[in-house]
């Protein structure tokens, strides 16, 4: 059985580990000079490759496409991705007990493992192989006019994000070529750009638990943790795991608005009590002063001057500064989304082959019997923590062995 698989990313690398060692003859092509130029330069080059969550948990955190991922998830569960890694010479650890890593903290030495284990089985690694075209057959075209042939065919190309890293829209075109359907792609795990100019005047500072969110009712999107202020808007896990969501949102709105939320977890009542206790307590005190418990300085200010109480005392403040305060802490404070990413800074894509499509028990195509895919290339996104790389591996495996084996 003859196997080609196009991407040398964790999805084609564990695809390439899973099929050689069933017995396929395999080539990978990769088309930019090195191999897993993304994986190695993964997690700041460390490679949180995955995370301690069970895989329900885990599937919740990429919305409503992840249960998709539950055989893959389930036939190769972390367990099984640690064991593989440990038995080629990775030792890995979670020491924050949440977030897993190779114990080097080198990206590189996860990369290697895949590509010894494959090549110990017979594998073919091909840098500067970019396949331009596709038959059914299968017959593949690269760029230099060379033609492959196979029996089978794993599309482990990526997405188009962080393009200095191989983020292209080559496996999606691949893709569409045989009949399947991409879905709209946005940026994904991508700073957020934000039209009101005093967030970028507070460029360098962070909230630690800040939330955004934008939406009503069933239709709500949320998401908190760190924000970072940006000199163009937001980044920071807060605004990196909302980002795809809210370029989805934005694209379909002339002028979008997310509410931002300096404290996600004081609601308006906390605000409400915790300003009448100011009142009585603070005297003479500035408002500001009082505020700048719970946040900077420099933020504590700028609400305040929002609120009309730059220079009111706590005894002395407004019904209408006061309901302002409460109102911006507790409920948010509108701001406009002036963009997401760009793609070329995400570090992944939103949208990718359409779900349905693919058989999940298998990854192979329903449509193009022979033909499979893993990893980012497929509509899926999670947040920023392992969950991607996890991904990637879990269906590569899965491919692979089915691709050989089926
Ligand atoms: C800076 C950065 C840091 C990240 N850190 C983390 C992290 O710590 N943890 C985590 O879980 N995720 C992280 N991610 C996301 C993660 O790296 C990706 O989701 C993951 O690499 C996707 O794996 P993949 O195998 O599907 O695709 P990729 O890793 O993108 O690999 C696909 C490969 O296919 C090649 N290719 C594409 N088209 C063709 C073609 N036509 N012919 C030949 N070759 C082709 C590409 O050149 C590429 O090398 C990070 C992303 C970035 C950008």
């Amino acid at each position: 059985m003859k196997i080609i698989i196009i991407g040398s990313g964790p999805a084609g690398l564990a695809a390439a580990a899973a099929a050689a060692e069933n017995g396929a003859q395999v080539t990978v092509l990769e088309r930019m000079p090195e191999l897993s130029v993304k994986l190695r330069a993964s997690g700041g080059g460390k490679c949180n490759f995955s995370n301690t969550l069970s895989p329900v948990e885990f599937m919740e955190k990429f919305g409503r496409n992840g249960r998709f991922m539950q055989d893959a998830l389930n036939r190769f569960p972390n367990e099984f991705l640690i064991r593989f890694l440990e038995e080629n010479n990775v030792p890995v650890s979670a020491d924050d007990g949440f977030h897993y890593f190779p114990v080097s903290e080198r990206a590189a030495d996860i990369a290697s493992a895949f590509r010894r284990k494959a090549a110990a089985h017979g594998a073919i690694f091909r840098t500067d192989s970019t396949v331009v075209d596709i038959s059914l057959g299968f017959q593949l075209e690269l760029s230099s006019g060379e033609k492959l042939t196979a029996d089978k065919v794993i599309l482990a190309c990526g997405g188009k994000a962080f393009s200095n890293l191989g983020g292209t829209d080559r496996g999606l075109k691949l893709a569409e070529m045989v009949g399947h359907t991409v879905t709209e792609t946005y940026p994904a795990l991508a700073p957020v750009q934000i039209q009101e100019t005093w967030v970028s005047a507070h460029a360098g500072l962070s909230l630690p638990d800040a939330a955004l969110e934008f939406g009503k009712g069933r239709n709500k999107c949320s998401g908190h943790g760190e924000l970072l202020f940006t000199h163009k808007g937001f980044s920071g896990p807060c605004a990196l795991n909302l980002s795809g969501n809210i370029a989805a949102a934005a694209s379909k709105e002339e002028s979008f608005q997310i509410r931002f939320r300096p404290c996600w977890k004081h609601s308006v009542e906390f605000w409400q009590n915790e300003l009448e206790l100011m009142r009585k307590e603070g005297k003479i005190k500035l408002v500001r002063t009082w505020i700048a418990k719970y946040f900077p300085h420099a933020l504590a200010d700028r609400f305040c001057e929002m609120a009309d109480a730059s220079e009111s005392r706590c005894c002395e403040l407004k019904g209408s500064s006061r309901d302002k305060l409460i109102k911006m802490l507790g409920e948010g404070i509108a701001l406009t989304v002036a963009g997401v990413g760009p793609m070329n800074c995400a570090m992944a894509m939103k949208g990718g082959v359409k779900l349905s499509e693919i058989n999940p028990k298998t990854m192979e195509s329903r449509i193009i019997p022979g033909l499979y895919f893993a990893g980012e290339i497929l509509d899926l996104d999670g947040p920023c923590g392992g969950y991607h790389i996890r991904w990637a591996l879990s269906g590569g495996f899965l491919a692979g062995t089915s691709a050989a084996t089926l």
